[in-house]
């Protein structure tokens, strides 16, 4: 066998599978469509199962991929064994329906050894136990020898998970030799060690179980087979393990340039090096698939793992954030099967950066933390207690230093100590407990849910799609507190009336539309004014209304009617958030998903993924798209298609949302398509236009931007006009257009009046210090200048002061000033009286000490506080007298 690159491997496989009539699908994505059962994808037949299960008709009976995958469960294994990545890609050829085993093993057998020439004595089979068939086809058909032959129990060789379509498989494992074994005397095939690896698993599912042990075995079975693609890579490149495979080691290699270790010296570090390497592979994978780090789901595996490795770097030394410096090197040698993430790399990097700098700012602080506790144990443990870190004390961990309880008990585990996940648990769902009854006392729908949970009628039908004004009939009534037959005015309006119809024009607030509002009027008059609608998760329409006049009962007949010119703006402004999302996509690039949205009938709140400012000229390029758009009047259509045809047209779904199998399909001719429940125009043109009123922050990497409409446009112009009709005429102004030359020669000429007055009020203080001089006393040759300015601020008595200082050297001044009932005395001295001996700070303490007060400074100036005004006049007046006395003394 010849040495073959991981990229040149995957085209290989995938041509030979063409060759054999296969179609070749591209990979994915590793978040999975319309199935609730896994939170990741795993395998290359995951995607797929709706068409093993004969649930959907798959594009041909014989497919072929190269799937990514990731596998948390093997998260403690990767960097320890040689073959296990917590991120990995699968090849694997299906067949629905189609082929069997007689096809199947030769040509996993021909891939192996005819076309990558791996030598057949190094190639081990195993079979399930009861599976004669395949065991003939591998012996006699293909000819293995026996003794390169096992058979394995259900529990290693017979696939199956839950109810459904099931059956045995076929492993095929290589033999990298003695030297990678465990030497025990009973290693062989199966054992857990790196000697036999485990390289193709080939499941026949050949059985449909009804989960209770029978076993029907299927007319057509299926074919699913999985080869992980580096642990290929791996024999045919003759390395140690998976991390050493070119594409692999080119990202492991990065790793020791940063950390400045050497692979290979000793196990710890190898294993650190290896678990980076492996995580950023997964976490560059995971982001790039629109998984955003968070506390819950996928985004809490994303998190995991971004925070594992950056504690491993740690641990390798690296004082610093890094992961980002390695997926460059990820993308470069990824990106031949992946061209997304080179499409994605900016977004990428910005995702992992912002992760990793929060975890940062937090983790000195949480290990500081974690090493106390963890010492408290151990000291607990010697006394004869149980090495246990208490569940509170993790929780507080995770709460406010973000730190997973899986990475807590990794630490703790290094040293011995188990967690105490059973209260952490505990105290975890406290908090969960705490937050939902926060968010039902808000929500009106969970509180209705109760009030009407009694109620035995069919679900309230929603008519308003196609009509504003319906007939319906009165199934329920109730004053907010309990309900009743009948509610009437017989003491005038009344509020808060809830009522549920049998079908209803209004909408109810769903998918960030507001709730239509309008008229419902029952067949004896009585009149309800609709203010909102929900809709309790039992389907029930809940208009709260007030009810202006009569008595509406139980199974009045009633009409309803919608406000039309509400309704109209609010779908104008939805059917905009379409225009946007696309316009943004298209302006910003394919990173950009709705992440929450608000339409009311005066605007549109879109909330995004993006991870910097929109510029201002993006956001007109923006703008103006979507005003293209609704000037090409364009029609939007409304389906209801299955969601295999919906996806098929390319339609646009909410990260993370679920979706029935009938969805509903809000298209805009030739510019969008999106999964939506929301009300719309029927042609863009009735926009009329639109306008982008602000660009924000929301969170980390999210992005708002708030738009308007149609009316919300011309409300808009009438509020800025009226607003420049207001300016123009404080301003005096009796053109428009005269206003921007009218501001800014205004703001001039204020500048420079701003600056005669400074001239102004400096002449002023030099006449008057100079006045000061005038009348100053003689001490010894040194001029003794005091005066008190009442209304003077402390910063202005002190350049006065200054002044007073620099306009003569034989000069000593105490100046006293008074604002806003503070009294401020500053003392300055001139040259010559600093060479005469004189310290400012020594004589303001002197002088304030007379009228109570007390401070310092330097020799050339200082400021003191006083207390007693009355005593003002004797304090500076005794400045003459202080002086003298300094200067004899
Ligand atoms: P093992 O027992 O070695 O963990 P498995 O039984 O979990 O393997 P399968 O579920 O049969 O493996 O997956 C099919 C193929 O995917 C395996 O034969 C192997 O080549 C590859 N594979 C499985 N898990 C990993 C992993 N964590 N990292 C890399 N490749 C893997
Ligand atoms: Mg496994």
């Amino acid at each position: 066998m010849e040495w073959t690159g991981l990229n040149e491997l995957r085209e290989k496989y995938l041509s030979f599978f063409e060759s054999k009539g296969h179609l070749r699908l591209g990979s994915f994505p590793l978040v999975p469509k319309n199935d609730n059962s896994l939170l990741l994808i795993n395998s290359g037949m995951a995607p797929m199962k709706k068409w093993f299960l004969g649930q959907e008709e798959p594009p041909c009976h014989r497919v072929t991929t190269c799937q990514k995958c990731i596998r948390t469960p093997d998260i403690e294994r990767v960097g320890i064994t040689a073959r296990h990545g917590t991120y990995f890609e699968m090849l694997g050829n299906f067949s629905f329906q189609d082929y069997f085993k007689d096809e199947v093993i030769p040509w996993a057998w021909e891939f192996l050894t005819e076309v990558l020439e791996i030598p057949a004595d190094l190639l081990y089979i195993s079979v399930y136990e009861e599976d004669d068939e395949a065991w003939d086809i591998w012996t006699k058909k293909i000819g293995i020898a026996e003794d390169h032959m096992v058979r394995f129990g259900k529990e290693d060789n017979f696939w199956e998970h839950g109810s459904g379509p099931c059956g045995p498989c076929s492993e095929i494992y290589f033999d990298r030799g003695p030297e990678h074994g465990c030497g025990k005397p009973g290693c062989k095939v199966g054992c857990d060690c790196d000697r036999y690896m485990e390289v193709w698993n080939l499941v026949f599912s050949q059985f449909d179980s009804d989960g209770k042990g029978h076993y029907e075995r299927l007319a057509r079975p299926n074919i699913d087979t999985g080869m992980g693609l580096e642990r290929l890579a791996c024999v045919m490149q003759g390395v140690g393990n998976l991390f050493e495979v070119d594409t692999v080691r080119a990202i492991l290699n990065h790793v020791e340039k940063i950390s400045g270790k050497t692979y290979g010296k000793d196990d710890k570090t190898d294993i650190s090096i290896r678990v980076v390497t492996d995580h950023i592979r997964s976490t560059v994978f995971m982001v790039s698939d629109g998984i955003l780090p968070s506390n819950e789901g996928r985004g809490y595996v994303l998190r995991r793992l971004l925070r594992r490795a950056a504690r491993h770097g740690r641990m390798l030394g690296i004082n610093r954030p890094f992961l980002t410096e390695l997926v460059e090197t990820v993308i470069h040698e990824n990106k031949a099967g992946y061209p997304e993430l080179e499409e994605h790399a900016d977004y990428i990097k910005k995702v992992i950066a912002t992760e990793e700098e929060r975890f940062y700012k937090t983790i000195d602080q949480g290990m500081n933390i974690l090493s106390g506790l963890i010492e408290n144990v151990k000291k607990a443990a010697e006394a004869g207690k149980e090495a246990i870190l208490s569940g509170i004390d993790a929780f507080k961990l995770n709460d406010t230093f973000g730190f997973p309880l899986d990475l807590t008990k990794e630490i703790a585990a290094e040293e011995g100590i188990k967690v105490d996940e059973e209260n952490f648990k505990a105290e975890m769902k406290k908090q969960k407990d705490k937050a939902r009854q926060d968010r039902l006392s808000r929500d009106i729908s969970g509180w209705a849910e109760d009030l009407f949970a009694d109620l035995d009628a069919a679900a309230t039908r929603f008519t308003g799609y196609d009509t504003l004004e319906d007939k319906g009939v009165l199934m329920a009534i109730s004053d907010g507190e309990e309900l009743l037959d009948a509610v009437s005015t017989d003491e005038g309006e009344k509020e808060g009336v809830l009522v549920v119809l049998d079908q209803t024009p209004f909408y109810a607030e769903s998918g960030g539309q507001v709730a239509d509002t309008g008229t419902i009027v029952t067949a004896d008059g009585a009149r309800l004014e609709v203010k909102d609608v929900k809709k309790t998760p039992k389907g029930y329409f809940v208009h709260t209304c007030t009810l202006l006049e009569g008595t509406a009962k139980v199974s009045d007949s009633v009409i309803a009617h919608v406000s039309k010119s509400r309704r109209n703006a609010i779908a104008r402004n939805h059917t905009s958030a379409h225009l946007l999302q696309k316009a943004l996509r298209e302006v910003l690039g394919s990173h950009v998903h709705q992440a929450g949205s608000y339409e009311d009938d005066e605007r549109v709140r879109f909330d995004f993924t993006h991870f910097s400012a929109v510029t201002p000229e993006e956001l007109a390029l923006v703008e103006q798209i979507v005003n293209d758009k609704i000037f090409e009047a364009l029609d939007v259509t409304i389906q209801n298609l299955p969601i295999a045809e919906a996806k098929k047209m390319g339609a646009m779904a909410l990260f993370g949302e679920k979706y029935g199998d009938v969805v509903r399909v809000v298209d805009v001719e030739g510019w969008s398509t999106e999964f939506c429940g929301g009300t719309h125009v029927k042609n863009t043109a009735q926009l009329g236009c639109f306008k982008i009123l602000s660009e924000s922050s929301v969170a980390a990497g999210i992005r708002r931007i708030e738009a308007t409409t149609g009316f919300g446009v011309l409300r808009l112009l009438d509020e800025r006009s009226e607003m420049l009709d207001k300016v123009s005429s404080y301003l005096k102004v009796n053109n428009m257009k005269d206003l921007p030359l009218r501001a800014a020669s205004l703001v001039a000429e204020n500048k420079s009046l701003a600056k005669e007055l400074e001239r102004e009020k400096a002449a002023a203080a030099a006449s008057k210090i100079d006045g000061l001089f005038e009348s100053a006393a003689d001490v010894n040759g040194i001029k003794i200048i005091n005066a008190y300015f009442s209304g003077t601020a402390p910063e202005a008595l002190r350049s006065m002061s200054e002044k007073v200082r620099d306009k003569a050297p034989n000069v000593v001044s105490a100046l006293v000033g008074s604002n806003e009932g503070k009294i401020t005395l500053v003392v300055a001295c001139g040259k010559g009286a600093l060479d005469a001996g004189l310290k400012a700070g020594v004589l303001v303490k002197k002088i304030a000490a007379i009228a109570g007060g007390n401070g310092g400074g330097k020799p050339d100036l200082a400021m003191a506080g006083l207390k007693d005004e009355t005593k003002i006049d004797e304090a500076l007046n005794a400045v003459a007298g202080i002086v003298k006395e300094a200067l004899e003394g």
